[in-house]
């Protein structure tokens, strides 16, 4: 478990959709925290809520999307006369156009998304791109890296352009691109998948956030990229006290990179524990189910992996009691269809939202 002092807490939160068929209850009541230095891995299937979650920590959630309920606190270290203090920030209050959130968002709280062709914008060079970054969270592909870079950093952090150029350079060192002095001024297009995702990154990083909210980040890349990148995320983690929200369906990257997993299963949280508890004592059935789909060393490489049977089901049309019961092996018919799981202590720093674990 983690001693380190709290630096974001997510309460009860829910967000809704609402659209012309309904009303799609994407994230329903997710609780969990991150402490200072912290990987939190948050792992569930296409459509779990999981980047919709990550959105609204930082009010960012798209239209007609809306946070409903609950609560998202920034605990902000900030100076005063000389000695630290805690400013505790109710980001669900802020106006999410406002300044207050601009400051946070790609400053005190970084974001990188998946795919950095959509994120980058290529008639910027990589300078331009972290002014973008800054506002946007994307890379602009008219625009230099540098350009982007520039902007960004002075977006946050009180230096001269020379200054924000160095520091763009050396963050292009640090992730790894190659020849940063060239590469800076270069546009977005004129970089491969794996160095734009980089720049990406070498962006989120360049502003010395607090905590990186990393949306499958690797996704795109091929396995080498992939581990470079993370060895990168990894090494700044360590340096710089940075804790990470990681979001994955690759459950192999999460092994590596998270201490504590969350797993998330239509918009709620249904299993959290660090990540040895997760992987080899997992609690609830959805989580065990998804484990069975990791490849393992020693299988047939023809083997088909096993995966959780049926389809997640209709938003506008959720199971009774407990949403996963038409897919759970472990159903228990009159209860696990009348019943609402509530949230259980399963072990040691260990919970799940699963009947089979309450006392009824
Ligand atoms: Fe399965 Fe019932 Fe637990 Fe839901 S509550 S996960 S249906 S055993």
């Amino acid at each position: 478990m983690n001693e380190n002092p709290m630096l974001v807490e997510v309460k009860n939160l829910k967000v809704q959709f609402d659209v012309r068929d309904g009303i799609i209850k994407a994230v329903d009541g997710a609780t969990f925290e991150i402490k200072r230095g912290q990987t939190l891995g948050v792992i569930g299937e296409s459509g779990c809520g999981k980047s919709v979650t990550a959105r609204a920590i930082l009010q960012m959630v798209p239209r007609p999307g809306k946070i409903v309920d609950g609560e998202v606190i920034y605990h902000r270290r900030v100076k005063s006369n000389g000695s630290e203090l805690i400013d505790h920030v109710r980001i669900t209050e802020l106006d999410p156009d406002g300044r207050e959130i601009r400051k946070i968002r790609g400053g005190e709280i970084g974001m990188i998304f998946q795919e950095p062709m959509s994120s980058l914008t290529p008639v910027y060079t990589a300078g331009t791109h972290i002014r973008e970054a800054v506002s946007l969270h994307r890379l602009m592909p008219i625009r230099k890296v540098e350009t982007q870079m520039v902007e960004a950093v002075r977006a946050h952090r009180e230096v001269t352009k020379q200054e924000a150029r160095e520091i763009a350079i050396e963050m292009l060192h640090k992730v790894g691109l190659p020849k940063p002095e060239q590469r800076v001024d270069s546009y977005p297009h004129q970089l491969s998948g794996g160095q734009r995702q980089r720049v990406m990154i070498a962006i989120a990083l360049s502003c010395q956030p607090a905590m990186l909210i990393a949306d499958e980040p690797t996704t795109a890349l091929d396995v080498s990229i992939e581990a470079q990148i993370l060895d990168i995320m990894r090494d700044l983690q360590e340096t710089a006290d940075m804790a990470i929200l990681f979001i994955t369906h690759n459950l192999g990257v999460i092994a590596e990179m998270a201490e504590e997993i969350c797993v998330m299963y239509m918009g709620k949280v249904v299993e959290r524990a660090d990540v040895v508890t997760v992987f080899y004592e997992p609690k609830h059935p959805y989580t065990r189910e998804l484990l069975k789909s990791i490849p393992h060393v020693g299988k047939k490489t023809r083997e088909r992996l096993a995966s959780i049977k049926g389809m997640v089901p209709d938003p506008f049309n959720l199971p009774s009691g407990c949403v996963f019961h038409p897919r759970c092996p472990e159903y228990m018919p009159g209860k696990c269809d009348r019943i609402t799981p509530s949230w259980t202590r399963v072990g040691r720093n260990h919970w799940a939202r699963c009947l089979l674990y309450e006392e009824v």
